[in-house]
């Protein structure tokens, strides 16, 4: 097993605009540094070396993002680095409740070490979101999500389950990277779901298991 640096990217800062729940009750900024905090105390715990990539709560820019990624792939080899950039997600930005909801993950285009790392990711979140994935039908006849939803989504064109994007933090880093989408914070049904310990654990664990299971088949 090799020692690998874990960088855990949070998204956004707390003066990114737009980004929350339309009652103002989720705000992406802070579950997501509340999720990396998490799990790097839960990796650190296992006896990993997990950092977190944004200590400050203010946004720090893409490129500033990349550039310290890329600092410690340049430090410690791009290969011995692995980045992990958490979300969540929505279905617009105009303020109002959507049906859209469900995990997923994105990597660059193209076939990387980064899909590697996504699929044990993916598939941690099979195993960590079981209540969630057992309820989503029922709650989806009752209104909670539109019929095209699924608890996890996959886009499987490529033969793996992530979907593909230049997101910055995705092409601009050197080494292996992803980033997830934890639920929808414009789905009423989802922010209860992350904003309850359930949830939460939930998520954190399956950062936790995915990371760990492509750590040790390295
Ligand atoms: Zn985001």
């Amino acid at each position: 097993m090799k020692k690998i640096i874990e960088l855990y990217d949070n998204g956004h800062g707390v003066d990114t605009l737009g980004k929350c729940s339309p009652d103002q009750s989720l705000r992406e900024y802070r579950k997501a540094r509340e999720l990396v905090r998490d799990i790097v105390a839960k990796r650190k715990a296992m006896g990993y070396d997990a950092r977190i990539l944004v200590p400050e709560d203010t946004d720090v820019s893409l490129t500033e993002r990349c550039r310290r990624v890329n600092a410690i792939c340049n430090q410690y080899g791009k290969d011995n680095v692995i980045m992990i950039s958490v979300h969540c997600n929505a279905a617009g930005s105009d303020g109002k409740w959507k049906t859209a909801g469900g995990w997923c993950i994105y990597t660059s285009p193209g076939q990387t070490k980064s899909d590697i790392l996504a699929t044990s990711i993916w598939n941690a979140a099979q195993d960590s979101l079981k209540p969630y994935i057992q309820r989503f039908s029922t709650l989806k006849a009752q209104g909670a999500y539109d019929k095209r939803q699924v608890p996890i989504r996959a886009d499987w064109s490529d033969g793996d389950p992530d979907y593909e994007a230049r997101f910055a933090v995705l092409t601009g880093t050197k080494c292996a990277a992803v980033l997830t989408e934890s639920m929808f914070q414009d789905n009423k049904t989802d922010v209860d779901f992350l904003l309850s310990a359930e949830g939460h654990n939930a998520i954190v664990d399956l950062h936790v298991k995915g990371v760990d299971n492509y750590v040790k088949s390295l």
